[in-house]
């Protein structure tokens, strides 16, 4: 099989891509290097006390893939708890949710092999091997099949079986119950957690801290999470997108140009969920704005039913898209893919946007009609020398390249130490990443931000 057919039947499998350079780098080697970790000390705790005892070697793989894997699934939850200093760590919540699910694959395999080790050696005694099948046999290993057994069908909906984003994220919350029966399955089958004070602290503790993030985030984080009342002042329909500004009640919400919220809206149908949305106005405006593109059931049939006057709930802000651009005195480039826009618009209007380097700009729209902040966009940079606003219809110039990009901004120049900020299309932004890095750029100077959190 040829690379790109085989990158293509892995992407099938797995609803993001890690294969593509830019994923590797800021999100899939922190991952592996924290499983490791959590692999490595978990596994040079338990072995004193195993080699102690009688040593057989698939009991010994069993029992380090059980204590690893419980370990790790816990570690699955906590990332997704939506911590800033996790946060902080992979460089945007967005990427936290991808670690979040890469981890818990590679969790998910390791416990698998917990059965299979205990199932190789039973056989060809089949009464004990029933025993690691089939739920009721025997009370504490009862535990840990129904919860490999629910882990499976879980997984099936992640990778599988393409379920709507609401029913899979509520299945989704099941995890938790995984979790909760395979600790249960442990304290009640594996002596040694008990015997060895080490170990079970180790193991008791990461598994504890697991569920508790898992009640925090299903029940807690709604009440005690950095939560706003807001008010809906002002809503529009612009072609495909519902723009909204909002009013916080009680307190100002800060937040740094490219960071988004997840808004609860309880006046319509679907309340309990929280979506994300880039804002797209300036800190230091009185309402917050937030342009959201008519894409899948809630934003195209609920959400523009919303009025002004409507009570609504922001958690947040979330984010590092904008960082880099606060922080670092560099040339930039900026590429927008359709709604991708938003985090932009909001860095334009930053008040210091003006006293930075050198911006190229380059908002890419399928035609006119859908380039609605155009105006807006070529408003704000009026007074700025430094920023170089380019819309690219694609529709008339064909797909933006990163050679098209350097020749209309940088014209013989090359990339260096540039910046490259990148928000819109999963595949336009992994695309772009891959040419820079070909044409020299750093990938850790790539920025982006994935308006898909799974
Ligand atoms: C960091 C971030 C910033 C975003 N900013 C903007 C923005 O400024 N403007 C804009 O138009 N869109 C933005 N989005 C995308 C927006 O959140 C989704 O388009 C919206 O949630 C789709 O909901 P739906 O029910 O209409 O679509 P569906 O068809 O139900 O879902 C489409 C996809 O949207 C995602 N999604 C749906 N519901 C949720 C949810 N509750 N939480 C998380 N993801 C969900 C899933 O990946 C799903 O596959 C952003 C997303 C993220 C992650």
């Amino acid at each position: 099989m040829d690379n790109k057919k085989y990158k293509k039947k892995i992407e099938k499998i797995l609803p993001f891509s890690f294969m593509d350079k830019i994923n590797r780098i800021q999100f899939v080697y922190k991952s592996l290097k924290i499983v490791l970790i959590v692999g490595l000390i978990t596994f040079l705790i338990w072995f004193p006390h195993m080699v102690r005892s009688h040593f057989e070697i698939y009991l010994f793989l069993s029992k380090a893939s059980a204590l690893i894997g419980l370990c790790l699934l816990s570690l699955t939850i906590i990332l997704s708890l939506r911590n800033n200093f996790v946060e902080s760590f992979f460089g945007g919540l967005d990427k936290v949710y991808k670690a979040h699910h890469f981890v818990g694959i590679i969790a998910a395999i390791v416990i698998l092999l917990h059965p299979i080790f205990l199932i190789v050696r039973a056989i060809p005694d089949w009464d004990s091997t029933l025993v690691y099948i089939v739920p009721g046999m025997s009370t504490s290993i009862t535990y840990g099949i129904l919860s490999l057994y629910l882990m499976l069908i879980l997984l099936a909906f992640t990778l599988i079986i393409k379920l709507p984003y609401k029913i899979w994220h509520f299945t989704h919350h099941f995890m938790g119950v995984v979790l909760i029966l395979a600790t249960w399955h442990t304290l009640a089958s594996a002596r040694h957690i008990i015997e060895f004070p080490l170990l079970g602290i180790w193991v008791l503790l990461f598994a504890s801290i697991g569920i508790i993030s898992y009640f925090y985030t299903l029940f807690l984080y709604r009440i005690i999470g950095p939560k706003f009342r807001a008010s809906v002042e002002y809503v529009k329909i612009k072609g495909d997108i519902t723009e909204i500004k909002l009013k916080t009640i009680d307190k100002k919400i800060k937040f740094h140009p490219g960071q988004f919220i997840f808004i609860k809206f309880p006046t319509l149908e679907n309340s309990f969920e929280m979506f994300p949305f880039s804002i797209s106005s300036s800190n230091s405006e009185d309402l917050i704005r937030i342009s959201a593109k008519m894409s899948g059931d809630f934003t195209s049939h609920k959400l523009p039913k919303i009025n002004a006057g409507d009570k609504i709930y922001l958690y947040g802000p979330y984010g590092k898209f904008g960082e880099k651009y606060l922080f670092e005195k560099k040339d930039m480039i900026w590429i927008a893919g359709g709604i991708g826009v938003t985090p932009f618009i909001s860095m334009l209007k930053h008040k210091n946007s003006s006293k930075y380097n050198k911006i190229n700009f380059i908002w890419t729209c399928k035609d006119e009609k859908s380039a609605v902040y155009d105006k807006e966009i070529k408003n704000i940079i009026k007074e700025n020398d430094n920023i170089n606003y380019i819309l690219w219809l694609s529709k008339e110039r064909g797909r933006l390249s990163a050679k098209a990009i350097m020749d209309l901004c940088h014209p013989g120049e090359k990339i260096n130490d540039k910046l490259i900020f990148l928000c819109g299309p999963n595949k336009m932004m992994m695309e772009l990443s891959d040419q820079f890095i070909k044409m020299g750029a750093k990938p850790n100077n790539i920025i982006f931000e994935d308006f898909n959190l799974i």
